[in-house]
């Protein structure tokens, strides 16, 4: 069965899916996306991914292209149609298609577009050992918390990683403090075994991963505390890791040529997986 994405009100086999050359997501990066994970056939936090796309879209004045229920719609046929089981649903939004010319067009419709695709489990390598993840300067703008398309300067943080062997690259503003990962929130645990990360503001997007596992933090009773941390607290620090969509939550043992702790990853990140784990298979005998 072919792959399909949605297309401006149409399922079109994956390959031949294609946008105008003058829609202002290609032109400007005048858009916005979401990544919503699917676990066991099940949309992972339908609800609050769908309110962070509204409210990234509310900030850059692009209307809603549909209802919520319209969106959810499509996104649960664009997954059968797919018999997508684990992976995630991308969803993009832009301001449409026009003349280039930088301020708003005047009469221009939202141009949606959704693919999934199909991921595998992270390995059991990735598990047990853990990632090492590289500081660079943070030289993004100051909306970090609109979920824009616009993504160069994490693009040639991620890169930089890679060519350093790392999984991730975690940003450090004027100020010497993380703000987070090209692609995923930074976490540690301090020696004390308080969990920090970094408060939501305009300087970082705030994670549907991190808001959930703030929760299950809560509701477990760890110690807890939102607030910016330096490179030299990460690299004092007992544990760190990441989470995203896609990552869910990985243990980070090695920042820049630190190793963190014991150079192993934390026991109470693993506990903190688990939680999360459990937390997104229940989801299915509620959803
Ligand atoms: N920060 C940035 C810059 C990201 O791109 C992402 C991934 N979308 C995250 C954090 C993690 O957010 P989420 O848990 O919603 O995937």
């Amino acid at each position: 069965m072919p792959r399909h994405a949605y297309v401006n009100g149409r399922y079109l086999p994956h390959g031949q899916a294609a946008v105008h050359i003058e829609d202002r997501g290609y032109q400007f990066a005048d858009g916005v996306y979401e990544v919503v994970p699917v676990y066991k056939g099940i949309l992972v936090d339908e609800g609050p991914h769908l309110d962070r796309l509204e409210r990234s879209l509310g900030e850059l004045r692009i209307p809603m292209p549909m209802s919520r229920a319209a969106l959810k719609l499509v996104s649960h046929e664009l997954m059968r149609r797919n018999d997508l089981s684990h992976g995630f649903l991308y969803m993009q939004v832009t301001r449409g298609v026009a003349p280039r010319d930088h301020k708003f067009p005047e009469r221009a419709q939202p141009a949606l577009v959704m693919t999934t695709r199909q991921t595998k489990p992270h390995s059991e390598k990735m598990l047990s050992e853990g990632l090492k993840v590289i500081t660079v300067a943070d030289i993004r703008w100051q909306r970090c918390d609109i979920k824009s398309t616009s993504l160069l300067p994490n693009v040639l943080a991620k890169q930089q990683a890679a060519e350093a062997g790392a999984y991730e690259a975690w940003q450090v503003d004027a100020e010497g403090r993380i703000t987070e990962g090209s692609s995923t929130n930074a976490w540690i645990v301090t020696a004390e075994g308080k969990v920090v990360t970094r408060d939501a503001s305009h300087a970082i997007l705030n994670g549907i991963t991190r808001l959930a596992l703030i929760e299950l933090i809560r509701k477990a009773g760890y110690g807890f505390e939102e607030r910016a941390f330096t490179i030299d607290e990460a690299k004092a620090a007992r544990e760190a890791f990441l989470t995203s969509s896609t990552s869910f939550a990985l243990p980070v043992t090695r920042i820049d040529d630190t190793p963190v702790g014991n150079g192993h990853p934390g026991i109470l990140f693993a506990k903190l997986r688990a939680h999360y784990m459990d937390y997104m298979a229940g989801l299915e005998e509620t959803t």
